[in-house]
């Protein structure tokens, strides 16, 4: 089959309350474009009618497609899929709860046409509560310091990538991924613009603060040594403090013979000498257990269907 223009990707997971008005509106501005596209839906093993909403809108329209993950895989793994089973010569990826405006998709193309390989929309931080909004900007300031590449605040999984930026995320081998460095790792000729924050239309976000406390703790991990990096330097400082210290100790003996007292130093530097080595093991830990859930070459996700291959037999009521 030809390769249309554009392929729009959308991960869904447990959206079946928005679907159907994402997909009017996706199509609405679409129309208007004028161009050839394909939407690829990805059910991220939902547990509610998603699968059959995203079946129904493909069932009279070759251009809608759909896979259908076994499991919830999570975001990442659902992007994946849908980038794997994109054809178009520019992808978009989209969240399919309208927090991403669909109506910015004819400005990315715009850009796109003027040769930009990436179009981020950025998104301001309106009507997100105090609490997350502060701790998101400490979250990117740590990661602008910590991290080799560029992560921009706002900057989302919203974006238009060329065929040839797909491809080479699709090229990378790593099975646990984390997209925001992965897309700025792969370079190529990037622009952004900003547009306003809009409310989840229906449907609940599907990140609680302990996910993403931890979706925070993989991308900093994930993408560079600096931590173990930072452990060294830890240790190299405790070191000199605990050398300067055993020389005035010695010189105070040499003076004043030896005394008893030093029972909270010594305390100090047994607690906080002790601290400083579980820290430094967690994160050894952290990167051995990477490296051996990489080792293990598992796949990012398993297809159950797709509109090519429809399950056979029934499916299990919701
Ligand atoms: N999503 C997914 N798998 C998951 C969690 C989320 O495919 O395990 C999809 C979800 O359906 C939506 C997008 O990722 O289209 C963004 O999710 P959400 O709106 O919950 O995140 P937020 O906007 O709060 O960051
Ligand atoms: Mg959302």
């Amino acid at each position: 089959m030809a390769s249309p223009q554009l392929s729009v990707v959308v991960p869904c997971f447990n959206e079946a309350a928005v679907i159907e008005r994402f997909h009017a509106a996706v199509r609405k501005v679409l129309g208007q474009v004028g161009l050839d596209y394909e939407i690829c839906y990805v059910d991220d093993g939902s547990t509610d009618r998603t699968r059959d909403v995203i079946g129904g809108l493909g069932a009279g329209d070759r251009r809608v497609r759909y896979t259908v993950l076994s499991r919830n895989f999570g975001k990442e793994a659902a992007m994946l899929a849908g980038l794997r089973m994109s054809r178009g010569q520019a992808v978009v990826l989209i969240d399919a709860d309208l927090q991403h405006p669909p109506e910015l998709i004819p400005r990315m193309l715009e850009l796109h046409k003027r040769g930009y390989d990436q179009v981020i929309p950025r998104r301001t931080r309106d009507g997100e509560s105090m609490t997350r909004t502060v701790l998101s900007r400490c979250y990117y300031a740590l990661v602008r310091r910590l991290m080799d590449v560029e992560v921009l605040d706002g900057a989302g999984d919203f974006r238009l990538l060329s065929r040839q930026a797909v491809d080479t995320v699709l090229s990378l081998p790593e099975t646990s991924r984390f997209s925001k460095g992965i897309f700025s790792w792969i370079g190529f000729t990037t622009v952004t613009f900003t547009y306003r924050n809009a409310q989840r239309l229906a449907g609940s976000s599907k990140w609680g603060s302990r996910r993403l406390l931890n979706y925070g703790i993989d991308g900093l991990l994930s993408f560079n040594n600096r931590p173990l990096r930072l452990a060294i330097y830890a240790g190299f400082w405790c070191f000199l403090a605990a050398l300067v210290y055993a020389v005035w100790v010695a010189f105070d003996v040499a003076l004043h013979g030896a005394v008893v007292p030093g029972y909270t130093t010594l305390l100090m530097a047994v607690v906080g000498l002790g601290g400083i080595q579980l820290i430094t093991l967690g994160i050894i830990g952290e990167y051995v257990g990477r490296i051996y859930h990489e080792v293990k070459r598992r796949p990012s996700f398993v297809i159950r269907e797709t509109d090519e291959h429809p399950a056979p037999g029934p499916r299990p009521p919701h």
